[in-house]
C-alpha cells in the first residue's frame, strides 16, 4: 500500500510556483534538462551498505533518466538525502542539513531536494511538514520511483511523499551507477525476520525477502566478467538466506551459494556482511573454510557478553554459544579475522552484565569491535524499558570497553608483523598516503595495510600486489620494505581508464565493504542498530 500526503494534491503544494507557468506545462514528458543541460544530481549517504548500495541505485536511476551527477555537488540541481534512523538524533541532523539547503532553494526554486531511506520511511509527511521546502519523500520500497516523484514534483509544483509499505522491486533489478572498478556489493537479501528489541530497521525495512540464487550468480558473473574482483554479498541477515524458499532449496542455501561463487571464474575475493549468530551452521563455516575464493574474514556481532542482557535484547544465542562459533571459525580458518558489534549500557545492564562482555571480548580476541553506547530509538521496544541508565555510567563503561579492545587489537595486528600479504590496492583508503608517500590495500583477512610501493612504479586501485609486514598498529598495519611482487589487473586498467564495470546491476563502493579493520580516520564511526557497518553507521545483527 502507498501513501500520498495532502502534498501530492495540485496546489497544495509546500513551495511556490517554480516558472510561473501553469503546473505541468513545462515538464510534462520531458527529460530532465533545462536549455539543453542535463540536470545534474548529487546523492549524499548515511547510515549502513545497505544505503551506500540503495544510494548507487539512486544514482544509477537518475542517470538512466538523463539526470548528470554535478561535478561540484554544492551546486547540484537536485540532492537527494539517502537517511538513516539509527543513529541518535537522526532527524536532527536531517533537518540541520535540510535547513542548511534552504537558502539554495530559496534563490533558486528549480533546484530539488529529495529525502529516502529508513528516516523517511519512518516520519514520512514529518519531512515535508518539517521542512516544506523538500520536493520528494520515498521510502526504502520504492526506490525506484525517484525519477518519477521528481518529475511529479515539477510537473503538479508540489511536494510528493510517496511510501510502499512492501518491496515492490528487488533493488538488485535496477540501475546502479557504480563507483568503484575492483569491488562491488551484490544484494542476496533485504529485511529482517528477526526482532531485536533495540533496532528499528525490521520495521523499516520489512520481512526478509531472498534473491533467488540463479540471479544473484548472474550477477556475480557479469561483475567478474567486467574484471571486478571482489564481490561482497549483502543482505541483513546474510546466512537467514534462503528461509524465504523453504524447503529442500532453502536449506544450507548460503552455504551453497558461498560454494557456488567458488566457481565464478576471474573472482579472487568473496566477502559477506553480515549473519547473525543464531543461524551461523558448521556449514557455512565449511564452506567458508573449503571456497578458496572466501576470504578468511568474519563480522560476528556478539552486542552482548551477559546471558540475560542477551535475553532482553530478545538475541537468540547466548554467550557460549557464540564463543563456540569463534572457535570453530577459527579451527577451520586459523588465520580469520573476527571482528563485532557490541552495545553497551543496554537497559538494565548492571556492572555484572558488563564484567561478562569484558570477559566474552578478553576470550574471543576480536581483530576489531564497533563499539556502542545504548542510547533510546524512539519505536523500538528497548526505549520502553526500564532500567535506562544514566549517560555516565555508560560512557564510563563504554571506555573501559574500548580500552581493552584497542590493547587486544593492537596485539592481533602486532601479530601480523613478519606476514607476508596480498594487497587489493584500494583508492581513498589513505588519508595521509599523499604525505606519507604509500599506497593502501586490503588484506584478504580485510585488514587496512598502508605500503611503501618501494622502486615498483604504476601500481593502480585495483592491481594485486604482495608485501610484508613490518608494523602492526591498533587500526592498521604498515608495509614500507617495498613491493615484492605487483599483478596489473583489468580491474587496474579499468580504475586508471576511469571506467566502471557494465554488467548486471550492482554497488561498488569505494572500500571494501565489511566492517573494517583500521578505518581511515576520515571515516565516520558506526552505529549499532541494524544495517551493515558502513561509511556513516552501521550495524548489528
Ligand atoms: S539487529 Fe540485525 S538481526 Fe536484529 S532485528 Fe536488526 S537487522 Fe535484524
Amino acid at each position: 500500500m502507498q501513501q500520498r500526503t495532502p502534498g501530492e494534491r495540485a496546489g497544495t503544494g509546500s513551495h511556490p510556483s517554480i516558472f510561473g507557468e501553469t503546473p505541468g506545462s513545462r515538464w510534462a514528458g520531458v527529460a530532465p534538462t533545462l536549455a539543453g543541460v542535463s540536470r545534474s544530481y548529487t546523492v549524499r549517504t548515511y547510515g549502513c551498505q545497505m544505503n551506500v548500495h540503495d544510494s548507487e541505485r539512486m544514482a544509477g536511476l537518475l542517470e538512466g533518466a538523463g539526470y548528470a551527477r554535478a561535478e561540484d555537488p554544492d551546486t547540484a540541481d537536485v540532492v537527494v538525502f539517502n537517511t538513516c534512523a539509527v543513529r541518535e538524533n537522526a532527524d536532527n541532523k536531517l533537518y540541520g542539513n535540510l535547513g542548511h539547503l534552504r537558502p539554495r532553494k530559496v534563490a533558486n526554486p528549480d533546484m530539488q531536494i529529495a529525502v529516502g531511506g529508513c528516516l523517511a520511511q519512518k516520519d514520512r509527511e514529518t519531512i515535508t511538514r518539517r521542512a516544506p521546502w523538500v520536493d520528494v519523500v520515498f521510502g526504502t520500497h520504492n526506490v525506484h520511483a525517484l525519477p518519477t516523484l521528481l518529475d511529479r514534483a515539477r510537473h503538479n509544483e508540489a511536494a510528493q511523499v510517496e511510501i510502499a509499505e512492501s518491496l515492490e522491486v528487488f533493488p538488485s533489478t535496477l540501475p546502479a551507477r557504480r563507483e568503484s572498478a575492483y569491488a562491488g556489493w551484490v544484494s542476496i537479501s533485504v529485511g529482517c525476520n528477526n526482532t531485536c528489541t533495540f533496532c528499528i530497521v525490521p520495521s523499516l525495512r520489512g520481512k526478509e525477502r531472498d534473491r533467488r540464487p540463479g540471479d544473484v550468480l548472474a550477477e556475480v558473473s557479469a561483475l567478474a566478467a567486467d574484471g571486478v574482483l571482489e564481490v561482497t554479498l549483502l543482505g541483513q541477515n546474510v546466512n537467514a538466506y534462503g528461509s524465504e524458499f523453504g524447503g529442500e532449496a532453502g536449506r544450507g542455501a548460503f552455504a551453497k551459494l558461498l560454494r557456488s561463487c567458488g566457481d565464478v571464474e576471474g573472482l579472487e575475493r568473496v566477502r559477506f556482511t553480515s549473519p547473525h549468530p543464531r543461524d551461523f551452521t558448521s556449514d557455512v563455516i565449511a564452506a567458508m573454510a573449503q571456497t578458496p575464493n572466501v576470504c578468511p574474514q568474519l563480522h560476528m556481532p556478539l552486542q552482548s557478553g551477559s546471558d540475560d542482557v542477551l535475553r532482553r535484547m530478545r538475541r537468540s544465542y547466548r554467550s557460549s554459544r557464540f564463543l563456540r562459533i569463534l572457535a570453530e571459525v577459527r579451527e577451520s580458518i586459523p588465520h580469520a579475522a573476527i571482528s563485532t558489534d557490541i552495545i553497551v549500557g543496554f537497559p538494565g545492564e548492571t556492572e555484572r552484565d558488563f564484567a561478562d562482555t569484558l570477559d566474552v571480548v578478553r576470550e574471543a580476541r576480536f581483530a576489531q569491535a564497533f563499539t556502542f553506547q545504548y542510547s533510546t530509538r524512539p519505536g523500538t521496544p528497548a526505549a520502553e524499558m526500564d532500567g535506562q541508565l544514566p549517560k555516565e555510567v555508560v560512557q564510563e563503561r563504554y571506555e573501559r570497553l574500548v580500552a581493552l579492545q584497542e590493547e587486544i587489537s593492537w596485539q592481533e595486528n602486532r601479530a601480523q608483523e613478519g606476514r607476508e600479504v596480498e594487497l587489493l590496492v584500494s583508492s581513498g583508503e589513505g588519508r595521509k598516503d599523499g604525505a606519507t608517500r604509500r599506497l593502501t590495500g586490503r588484506a584478504r583477512d580485510g585488514r587496512l595495510v598502508h605500503f611503501a610501493p618501494g622502486t615498483t612504479t604504476g601500481i593502480r586501485p585495483g592491481d594485486v600486489v604482495t608485501v610484508v609486514i613490518d608494523r602492526g598498529a591498533p587500526h592498521h598495519l604498515v608495509a614500507d620494505g617495498g613491493v615484492l611482487t605487483h599483478r596489473r589487473t583489468r580491474a587496474g586498467d579499468a580504475a586508471e581508464a576511469g571506467t566502471r564495470p557494465a554488467g548486471a546491476p550492482t554497488t561498488a563502493p569505494t572500500t571494501l565493504g565489511l566492517p573494517v579493520f583500521g578505518r581511515p580516520a576520515d571515516e565516520p564511526e558506526p552505529a549499532t542498530g541494524c544495517g551493515v557497518p558502513a561509511t556513516t553507521s552501521g550495524g548489528s545483527r
